[in-house]
């Protein structure tokens, strides 16, 4: 006989198995395997990441749907690794240089590069070994970083590709520049604020040059003013007709600018007039660009006025932006001031306030690169999950901007790109060159510039396979199957990732995406460190297990939608891990002393026939029941989990172990187990061991470690070595058995009814009452449930009353399919006892529905309580009238005896 101890103790359970896992080498795939396979590669955690929330929740469904696909014999591929993130990493490492009193440029490119090497070694990767006590099952032997010799070589190829097609291009644009991390930045990394943030719209007046009132302009940055060039008006507008072509004179530089019509402009907008600083905004760059018109660049890289910017020079953006407003208010030429809802933009490392720069950078021609990207949608190729994403993804593809891809940065992948002194053409070229490719000048300088993260992340699912070499990774897991990701970087990555999957491989890189949902704390706010209200999973797990908070997550997190989480909901888990650890400790020690098969596969061989005595022998309603339910248990879970919706297949599990298996089921044989006959008690143990391996088996995706170390200590002989490469189990049907189900729910809801109404009255549990049935001809149905009513229910005697007799005084419950179950009180208890505590069950429970319906009726309790607290007090009441009407109806009862 096995037997486990007291208490299930995840710490020590969850290393051990982790261990052999791997040492056994169950992660690994190998491409040389033939047959199905499952591939997938992980959203790279940045390579200085610590384990959040949002890791938890995005692993543990991808490392769920590893390990179903792996059950299930396909040779399954979960790609590991890192990202090197540019900006985030360069960050940390000057962080820790301003400790030491210095920085990135007091020591030099190479040696600075060094130093985030180093870092990296050191410190980098910390993610990947906390993602191995969550459980994930990642092929570690591939492990990958962005910045690994073969993903640097396809980084190199990328470029040099879309260069010689004309894909890539060095232009002078109005780029976002973060004045923080002093480097230019993506539209997708330049957030914007919804909605705007709060700010002024400042009305100036530029006079006119010829001592006329001129124009007022309105403008939300009034620094840039500046740099101003230009005055455009529409040239419909009636207002400035007589200006048009006329000059007006910009306030404190004193300069004249010419006063232009451009259709663009829009009337409705402040006083329809406006300025035009061509090096400081995207529109003005292309109204300029219309006029023929120069740009004056007035700011410095680090957000301080230049030169250019006459007295103001010297002084931050917003301090000059102070002066000016001062300034032109002490001149006469400040008109008002309104308060406004700026249109503000927010570096995403940083949170600092973007400022649109006229630069020089490298781009990506986006549009030619979209079309098969939007096909793939169109035509089913690619799936989004939840469906809405779609619109979202197309609306972005067929609207899409060339993608500015340099970074004023060090860390990174350097720009392969040499700027020739002499000929001053450019060489780009695979290998580093020596000489300038047009007039084989030796006197070329790489661009100092490196390459935007994404980069290298959107050949992910191919980089880490070997690509740009043809390998027989690739080839045995490319294209992936499902990506599973967070979905604010749809744009950063995904929508990316389909179309270099295209470009470079002809092939979309993944058949699924799952968008997963965002986890928010309990009152509904995105988990960050300022608000420190994101626990740190990794105690999480120490307190609770690993399984706990992996299941816990799984069932509250539908695909797409937001989950609201703290610590102590995953006590939902571990009471769960408990509760199958507990129904499995009663087993063992009731399986007796020898090996206890399984029926043979599931469904078992032979297979039962229904009703009669099988040729197992003793099979039971209980059996027939439980074996039949498993069935349907495991195609839904089996359906939900095909369709991602990982959360109903948790749902499907939690329901069937604990209130079918181990509350009703377990419950039922104990009858059998402890007295009955031999043939009865084996068939007994064998669906007992059948239902448990089966369910560690569904399980083990959701709680792997708990699953094995149960699926282990079962008395049986395994298929495999280890639950993790052992089949999901299959339906065929064979086993279902409708009436026993149907049986058996009346059973249950007959046994049910009578606890509740031994409850409701105060009955004590170890006192036996007898009951009586108004069976209406069910009484052969109910004869066949008396034992197990009696043993489950407490009760000494089920007398059958006759054709439409009801008693007087008698409370009682009507079960459908039975009848009415009636429980005499005379003689067994004192009625008016009973009587008088119902009456002041009653007299509380009206009190507190009063009040809580009084509150509900307050509009600006409703208007002003959380949703959550409102929704509480609503289902209070809601219980409340529940319960009024079950003591109403027994006092009715009792009281038509008196
Ligand atoms: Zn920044
Ligand atoms: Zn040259």
């Amino acid at each position: 006989m096995s037997e486990l101890p007291k208490v299930y103790d995840p710490t020590a359970t969850e290393e051990r198995w982790y261990r052999h896992w791997e040492g056994r080498g169950y992660f690994h795939a190998d491409e040389h395997r033939d047959g199905p396979r499952f591939s997938l590669v992980i959203p790279p955690p940045n390579v200085t990441g610590m384990l959040t929330m949002g890791h938890v929740l995005n692993n543990t469904l991808q490392d769920i749907l590893v390990r179903f696909h792996r059950m299930e014999g396909e040779n399954t591929l979960w790609m590991p690794g890192t990202d090197h993130a540019g900006i985030g990493t360069q960050n940390v490492v000057e962080k820790q240089l301003a400790k030491e009193g210095t920085n990135r440029h007091a020591l030099g490119r190479e040696r600075f590069v060094e130093r985030v090497w180093a870092w990296k070694e050191q410190y980098g990767g910390v993610i990947l070994r906390q993602l191995k006590r969550l459980g994930c099952s990642c092929d570690w032997e591939r492990e990958r970083f962005t910045m690994d010799p073969g993903l640097s070589a396809a980084v190199r190829e990328a470029f040099v590709h879309l260069y010689d097609k004309g894909l890539i291009y060095r232009g002078l644009r109005i780029i976002h520049w973060c004045v923080r991390c002093r480097t230019a930045l993506s539209d997708e990394e330049a957030v914007t604020t919804e909605g705007g943030e709060p700010g002024s719209l400042w009305h100036i007046r530029y006079p006119a040059a010829d001592g006329g009132p001129g124009v007022v302009v309105a403008t939300t940055r009034p620094e840039t003013m500046l740099g101003d060039t230009a005055v455009a008006v529409h040239p419909d507008d009636e207002r400035y007709r007589a200006l048009v072509g006329k000059s007006v004179i910009l306030p404190l530089m004193n300069r004249p600018i010419p006063v232009v019509a451009d259709e663009h402009v829009d009337r409705e907008f402040g006083t329809g007039a406006v300025k035009v600083t061509p090096a400081h905004d995207a529109n003005d760059f292309e109204v300029a660009a219309r006029h023929h018109l120069p740009s004056v660049t007035i700011m410095n890289l680090d957000g301080t006025i230049s030169e250019a910017g006459g007295p103001y020079a010297g002084l931050d953006r917003f301090a000059a932006r102070q002066r000016i407003v001062a300034d032109l208010e002490q001149q006469g030429l400040l008109i008002k001031a309104q308060p406004y809802q700026v249109p503000v933009r927010r570096c995403h490392r940083c949170d600092t306030v973007i400022e649109p720069m006229l630069s020089t950078q490298w781009f990506v021609k986006m549009a030619p690169l979209a079309v098969p990207a939007i096909a793939a949608v169109k035509t089913g190729r690619l799936r989004l999950f939840p469906e809405r994403w779609t619109g979202v993804y197309l609306h972005w593809m067929e609207n899409i901007r060339d993608w500015c891809i340099s970074r004023q940065l060090w860390w990174g992948h350097r720009i392969p790109v040499w700027y020739c002194h002499d000929c001053k053409d450019e060489t780009v070229a695979r290998t580093d060159p020596t000489v300038c490719r047009h007039c084989g000048s030796a006197r070329i300088t790489q661009d100092p510039d490196v390459l935007d993260t994404w980069f290298s992340s959107w050949l992910w699912p191919f980089s880490t396979m070997g690509w740009p070499d043809d390998t027989p990774t690739l080839r045995r897991f490319y294209p992936t199957d499902t990506l599973v990701t967070a979905a604010d970087i749809i744009f950063f990555w995904v929508a990316r990732m389909v179309m270099a999957g295209y470009e470079f491989m002809g092939e979309c890189p993944f058949t699924d995406v799952c968008f997963n949902s965002i986890v928010r704390d309990s009152q509904g706010r995105k988990m960050s460190k300022s608000l420190g209200n994101s626990p740190d999973p990794l105690k999480v797990i120490d307190t609770y297990g690993a399984d706990a908070l992996r299941f816990t997550i799984a069932s509250l997190a539908p695909i797409g939608q937001d989950v609201r989480f703290s610590e102590d909901k995953t006590e939902f888990g571990r009471n769960f891990a408990n509760k199958i650890w507990n129904a499995t400790r009663f087993a063992l020690m009731n399986l007796g002393d020898g090996l206890v098969e399984p029926w043979g596969k599931i469904p078992p061989d032979p297979p039962l026939s229904k009703g009669g005595d099988p040729s197992g022998g003793g099979v039971g309603l209980p059996d027939r029941w439980i074996l039949s339910r498993l069935e349907t248990v495991i195609e839904e879970t089996r359906a939900n989990v095909a369709a991602y919706r990982l959360n109903d297949a948790a749902t499907i599990l939690y329901r069937f172990i604990w209130g079918e298996l181990c509350d009703w089921y377990v419950e039922l044989i104990k009858p059998v187990l402890y007295g009955g006959d031999e043939a009865a008690k084996a068939a007994a143990r064998r669906t007992l061991v059948t239902a448990l391996d089966a369910v560690m088996r569904l399980l083990h995706p959701f709680m792997p470690f708990l699953t094995e170390e149960i699926w282990q200590s079962l008395p049986m002989t395994r298929p495999a070595d280890s639950i993790m490469i052992a089949p999901y189990p299959h339906a065929t049907g064979a086993w279902r058995d409708t009436a026993a189900e149907a049986v058996v729910q009346q059973l249950i809801e007959t046994v049910t009814a009578i606890r509740n109404i031994r409850s409701e009255l105060g009955i004590p549990p170890t006192m036996a009452l007898p009951i009586r049935v108004a069976a209406d001809g069910n009484g052969a149905r109910l004869r066949e449930l008396e034992g197990y009513i009696k043993s489950l229910a407490r009760v000494s005697g089920v007398e059958l009353l006759g054709e439409r007799e009801r008693p007087s005084g008698e409370p009682s419950a009507v079960v459908s399919g039975i009848g009415e179950v009636f429980v005499p009180l005379r003689g067994v208890v004192d009625a008016t006892a009973v009587r008088k505590r119902l009456e002041q069950d009653l007299g509380k429970v009206e009190k507190e529905l009063k009040g809580i319906e009084a509150k509900l009726a307050r509009p600006d309790f409703v208007a002003k309580a959380p949703e959550d607290i409102v929704d509480k007090e609503r289902q209070r009441a809601m219980a409340l009238r529940e319960r009024r009407t079950v003591l109403e109806r027994h006092l009715q009862q009792l009281g038509a005896e008196a």
